[in-house]
């Protein structure tokens, strides 16, 4: 085989060692995490903080009727179980009463916005929730899928890296110098076939004594316009 064909091979292995470590990239980034997780244990949160704010609304109201009612129902003892007879005394009670249970009559409201807000909130808070168990439940899956595709990529990428000594050994120190030095500056692609005339790296025609000289194998040959070193057929 020719010296040029064992440089197109070894740019086979290449091209392929090069595919695996880009899929083992992408895997590791996906590794990393899964977005959609973080944002809905982002949301969770905020649903947890909203929920306890409510709950502590609805605490401080509920607390605020108790205390009204414990006002209340002694000055109700006290206006109908005829202790007081004193007919302004008893009017100073009832004005109280009515102040006091008009009080009461504003936090109750305000509870019950509060108890509706409760509602929607703890809802949010389940459906966060069960978001988050699903995806970390997705997760736990895909990661392991993940893991397992890393370790074979790895076994992979050392199997290609031993096709790729051996065939080294099969080219000349500068040989594989030139073509290493090629693969760096023209974008991966260091040996192009010579198609209709003319190199497939750039599509420029080669001139015939260029062509003859790449057919025969004891010569590698590069292209004059790219460089680039050039396969027959
Ligand atoms: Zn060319």
């Amino acid at each position: 085989m020719s010296e040029v064909l064992d440089i197109l091979t070894l740019q086979g292995f290449d091209d392929e060692a090069a595919a695996l470590h880009a899929a083992l990239a992408d895997v590791e980034q996906r590794l990393l995490g899964d977005p959609e997780l973080v944002e809905a244990r982002r949301v969770l949160g905020e649903a947890e903080a909203a929920l306890k704010a409510v709950r502590a609304d609805q605490r401080r109201l509920e607390d605020e009727v108790e205390r009204l009612s414990d006002k209340i129902a002694p000055e109700e003892k006290r206006l109908y179980d005829g202790s007081v007879r004193n007919p302004k005394e008893l009017s100073s009670i009832q004005h109280e009463l009515q102040a006091l249970t008009a009080q009461r009559g504003r936090f109750e409201d305000q509870l019950l916005e509060v108890l509706s807000k409760l509602e929607a909130a703890t809802n949010a808070r389940q459906a966060a929730a069960a978001k988050v168990q699903e995806l970390e439940a997705n997760w736990a899956k895909q990661s392991q899928q993940l893991r397992h595709d890393a370790l074979r990529l790895n076994d992979a990428i050392a199997r290609a890296d031993l096709k790729r000594e051996a065939q080294k050994a099969k080219i000349s120190p500068r040989s594989f110098q030139m073509y290493e030095d090629l693969r760096r500056r023209k974008g991966g692609l260091a040996v192009a076939r010579m198609q209709g005339g003319a190199c497939t790296g750039c599509r420029v025609s080669l001139p015939d004594a260029v062509r003859r000289k790449a057919f025969s194998p004891v010569f590698v040959v590069q292209c004059p316009n790219c460089e680039r070193i050039l396969a027959a057929g």
